[in-house]
């Protein structure tokens, strides 16, 4: 059934203001999206009636905020078809996700002249932890090179690849221009040197249906805050007999099952990386934001978002000094572009002057931008509950922006 966008719109009580005395037209959705009212109920709720901690206790309100909480494990096992819950481990965002990957993974398997691969269209927080082991183990980190249009080259990538290759960590969705990486041939690829793949699935998550299992990722990370849910929640998936091969990340309680002083023993999965009192409340109010994309169904919500693409595309090229950023065959609905003669931060300030929200800068990619001889972009980034109508607001406003200059 296609979408109601009047309905949807009415769950996000956040839409519905005034900005710079215009109506809010929120565009900056791959930083992070809005929330629909279930999950801010959910988190009053948890709050009011079951606030309690969990695993632990002894008592109803424990029992009822553990059941919860694990309730929102099997939904997102579910949500990606991972095989097992177990599989879901839940940290504060992609960024510790893949730190968590290099601190217990590196820490064992990765050492002196052992390789790792990313590519160009990374998020700093899928280069930084990985130059930090590279650092400290004495391994090397190589760059699966982009073309003009923001895609990697595949043939490159192979070459790349070698019996030295210890880990693939590649962005399945780019943040700053929206491509869609062919993720399936990199992991057949790199599973083919027994090297192992993460995926940052921090912008893919919540545009495309992504299958684990039919992937064969060995790892996914990404953030609830990009999915409708709450700031603060993260989630890793690793296959179960990687994560049982990896030595805890942090120690503390929760982690352990018996402790002395001669010698402690470790946790099964997930609860040996779950040390300390987890975010209880965001994790339960999040299964409302997976419920709430379940409903709607990742098909329309891709199909809608889709169709905002092409409609802004449409009318944005003709725009005399628009220039776009990143023009992949296959993206999701995130235009990256420039203003000829003007800097990316004023085009942003004089949006915001109209109401439209959208970012500007090198969003988190400086080596992205290095390569296309940038400083950085607009990016606007639409949801599914976004409309034509803004779109159309948007245009206009670039359109009298441009014309300043060109
Ligand atoms: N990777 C990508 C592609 C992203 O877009 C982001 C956030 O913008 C991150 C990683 C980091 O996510 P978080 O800040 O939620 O940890």
């Amino acid at each position: 059934m296609p979408i109601n966008i009047e309905e949807i719109r009415n769950q996000f009580p956040v839409l519905h203001q005034e900005v710079n005395g215009k109506p809010l037209v929120y565009f900056d959705n791959a930083a992070t999206t809005q929330k629909p009212k279930q999950v801010l109920e959910a988190l009053q709720q948890y709050y009011e009636m079951d606030n309690s901690n969990i695993h632990r206790g002894a008592h109803t309100l424990a029992d009822r905020a553990t059941r919860y909480y694990e309730n929102t494990r099997s939904a997102i096992q579910k949500f990606i078809n991972a095989k097992e819950e177990e599989e879901i481990i839940f940290t504060k965002g992609t960024t510790e996700s893949i730190n968590l990957v290099a601190s217990t993974f590196g820490r064992k398997f990765i050492g002196k002249g052992d390789e790792i691969i990313i590519s160009t269209l990374e998020h700093h927080s899928n280069i930084v932890p990985w130059q930090m082991l590279c650092e400290e183990k004495g391994a090397i980190l190589k760059i699966i090179p982009i073309n003009d249009a923001g895609e990697i080259d595949l043939e490159e990538f192979e070459k790349l690849l070698s019996a030295k290759t210890k880990l693939v960590s590649l962005v399945h969705v780019s943040n700053a221009l929206g491509t869609i990486n062919p993720v399936k041939r990199v992991i057949e690829l790199a599973h083919k040197f027994g090297a192992k793949v993460l995926l940052d699935g921090a912008q893919s998550t919540n545009h495309l249906e992504v299958d684990v299992q039919e992937l064969d990722c060995d790892f996914l990370a990404f953030s609830a805050h990009k999915l409708y849910g709450p700031t603060g929640l993260g989630i890793l998936y690793g296959k179960r007999e990687i994560l049982e091969s990896m030595p805890p990340y942090q120690g503390g309680g929760e982690m352990i099952k018996e402790v002395s002083f001669e010698k402690t023993t470790y946790n099964e999965i997930p609860f040996k990386f779950e040390a300390g009192t987890p975010n209880i409340a965001d994790v339960i109010a999040f299964s409302k934001a997976i419920k709430f994309i379940d409903d709607l169904g990742k098909k329309e919500i891709k199909k809608h978002e889709d169709d905002l693409l092409e409609y802004a595309s449409d009318a944005l090229k003709d725009i005399k000094g628009f220039i776009p950023v990143g023009t992949a065959k296959e993206k999701v609905s995130v235009i990256s572009f420039n203003i000829n003669g003007m800097h990316p931060f004023d085009v942003g300030m004089m949006l915001d002057a109209n109401g439209i929200a959208v970012r500007t800068g090198h969003h988190c990619t400086q080596p992205l931008m290095k390569r296309l001889g940038l400083e950085g972009t607009v990016r606007a980034s639409f949801s599914v509950y976004n409309t034509k109508s803004e779109i159309d607001q948007m245009v206009a406003s670039i359109a009298r922006i441009a014309k300043i200059k060109n």
